[in-house]
């Protein structure tokens, strides 16, 4: 194991960092900085280093990769770094490419691995930050991740279960051009003090209506089972962060058009002002 991350992590400052702290072994799980008593969230001026956590359906990918457009910052997904490695001949794609053909998980050593050379070359090219997405899943990944590099904001998204398995039963995919939809009408009152959310479908244009299909795995048992893991896994990451006190807990009033706006004021971030000042 040591020699295999050795060799992974070569050539690596943050990976440099990462063993160093490894050696030390309680230094990763108790290494604890001093923070205000809520997330301290100042994007102007200052490097955005977030992470978006979200059980599967909420939407997470969209409004990261939203606000990474607006903030000028890359958007992350983990899933891109893996698929990307393996259509490329990286350092790693032919062990991966054995992972993925025996159908078992990528370790978490290789999601660092593919995550520290991805900011590494970030930061050469002058990148003043990033939007993570589907990293960290469990609290192992971010204790990695701490050595690996800073994490300003953690950002949950929420939305409530019912809403959630209606989303996901809703979604649908373009057999011919690959694009996604989503057919469900959705009006739920708010219960215990919460807001009523609404969202209209998202739906597709005429020439995609007919080559509509729906994942395999978008029923109703497996969605709840999805539900039921991510939340178990989650709340061990969650806690992580809310120690930290680095998480935005956020609810989602609806569709991106209710979203949006409210999500930009819970990040303290002007749309305009943004846009003006990456003009400037
Ligand atoms: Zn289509």
């Amino acid at each position: 194991m040591a020699a295999m991350t050795t060799r992974l992590f070569r050539s690596s400052t943050y990976a440099v960092s990462f063993l160093q702290r490894s050696l030390s072994t309680a230094a990763a799980a108790t290494e604890s900085k001093p923070h205000s008593s809520h997330p301290r969230i100042d994007p102007k001026g200052k490097n955005i280093q977030w992470v978006f956590l979200g059980c599967p359906g909420v939407g997470k990918g969209t409004y990261a990769s939203r606000l990474s457009a607006l903030l000028g910052v890359p958007h992350i997904a983990t899933g891109d770094l893996v698929r990307e490695e393996l259509s490329s001949s990286g350092p790693v794609s032919k062990q991966l490419e054995e992972i993925v053909n025996q159908g078992k998980l990528v370790s978490d050593e290789i999601i660092i691995d593919l995550l520290s050379r991805r900011l590494e070359k970030g930061e050469s090219k002058g990148e003043s930050g990033f939007i993570l997405d589907g990293f960290p899943r469990t609290v192992r990944q971010a204790e990695i991740l701490t050595d690996v590099t800073d994490i300003d904001l953690v950002v949950n998204l929420k939305l409530p279960e019912n809403v959630l398995l209606e989303k996901c039963l809703g979604r649908r995919i373009c057999s011919q051009c690959g694009k996604n939809f989503n057919v469900a009408t959705i009006n739920v009152k708010g219960e215990n003090g919460n807001p009523d959310i609404s969202m209209a479908p998202l739906l597709p244009p005429p020439h995609c209506v007919s080559k509509l299909i729906s994942r395999s795995d978008d029923t109703e048992a497996i969605v709840q089972e999805r539900l039921r893991v991510y939340n178990e896994k989650s709340q061990p990451v969650e806690d992580f962060y809310r120690a930290q006190k680095k998480m935005l807990e956020f609810v989602l009033p609806g569709g991106i058009p209710e979203t949006w706006p409210k999500l930009l004021e819970a990040l303290n971030l002007d749309e305009n002002e943004v846009k003006q000042s990456a003009t400037a």
